[in-house]
């Protein structure tokens, strides 16, 4: 796509904004077409034993696209609003996805229809909602249990595949060691799962024998506050640094991390701050090689991808 070389960041922009309403928009008419064949059975005509069949071998779906895209057809027929929210993109065929497996649990459970009135509620509640939010929203609109057993079943090679439900303060404090154990992953080329978690953390405790900490979240801290803290002298006492060290110290990327705890980067016209926990890393300010210094104020988090974005932008790479 050489055109694309050309065009300003803001052309590029409004070009990818427009198309993604395109493509909300051709998602919306391919559910209508895939309601239509499903209503006519045209499947069935061509030699395929179900609707899933016809649109993975015919039209190369992959089997979870393909479902996902039933899935929401069949919605869309009975509750016709929804056609709206997905141009506008306040649905997406993963909530959709999530919608119909709950419908699909809750008459289970109860032996009874959950009617077309109640499903057109269930989308008004899900709109613009993360999948996560998706799944506690429908969890308590359809009174969904609780699932609190543990299942674990030992598998051919020794491993142990384990199916365990999470307190809300479990799951926090569990991504938040997430974010802290991010580095070691990336280190140890281990992935983000939660099995690679669990053994950087049983790692960490076998080796030091504590016991777990009860530390709280941390608020994400905004650049606002950063900089209003850094005029603040006790808080510069408690930060301070020998700015005469070659390099940072690990201590003082600590401190730095501790300080700021998430991303500060922000995109200079909007103001809006990236906030993410992810991967942090200490940056310079004022670069290093521009003479900036090891001082607190000077010293910033950044996640890894806003911190090389910065230095490819200062190189003059982008
Ligand atoms: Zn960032």
């Amino acid at each position: 796509m050489q055109v694309l070389r050309k065009l300003s960041n803001q052309e590029l922009e409004i070009s990818l904004k427009d198309l993604v309403q395109k493509e909300r928009r051709l998602l919306h008419v391919i559910l209508e077409h895939i309601k239509e064949i499903d209503s006519r059975k045209l499947y069935l005509e061509k030699a395929y034993s179900s609707l899933y069949e016809y649109l993975v071998k015919e039209f190369g779906y992959s089997g979870s696209a393909a479902m996902r895209r039933i899935e929401a057809a069949r919605l869309l027929n009975e509750v016709p609003t929804m056609a709206q929210k997905i141009q506008e993109g306040a649905l997406n065929l993963s909530q959709i996805g999530e919608l119909s497996r709950s419908i699909k649990e809750k008459e289970k459970a109860t032996g009874q229809r959950v009617s077309a009135f109640q499903k057109s509620e269930l989308v008004a509640k899900i709109e613009s909602k993360t999948t996560l939010d998706t799944q506690r929203e429908l969890a308590a609109a359809l009174d969904l249990p609780v699932k609190e057993f543990e299942k674990q079943k030992m598998q051919k090679d020794e491993s142990l595949r384990l199916e365990i439900t999470l307190s809300k303060e479990q799951h926090q404090k569990l991504l938040q060691c997430k974010d802290l154990a991010a580095h070691l992953l990336e280190q140890k080329h281990m992935d983000s799962s939660w099995a690679s978690l669990f053994e950087v953390l049983a790692d960490q405790y076998l080796q030091k024998k504590t016991g777990t900490s009860s530390k709280t979240l941390t608020p994400c801290r905004t650049t606002a506050d950063v900089k209003a803290n850094n005029n603040d002298n006790n808080e510069n006492k408690e930060y301070s640094v020998n700015i005469s060290n070659k390099t940072l110290t690990p201590k003082t990327r600590q401190m730095i991390l501790k300080r700021d705890t998430c991303c500060q980067y922000q995109d200079p016209k909007t103001g809006r701050q990236c906030q993410s926990t992810y991967a942090l890393q200490t940056d310079h300010k004022t670069s290093r090689w521009s003479g900036g210094k090891h001082e607190p104020q000077n010293l910033q988090a950044l996640c890894r991808r806003h911190n090389q974005y910065k230095y490819k932008k200062e190189a003059g790479f982008l």
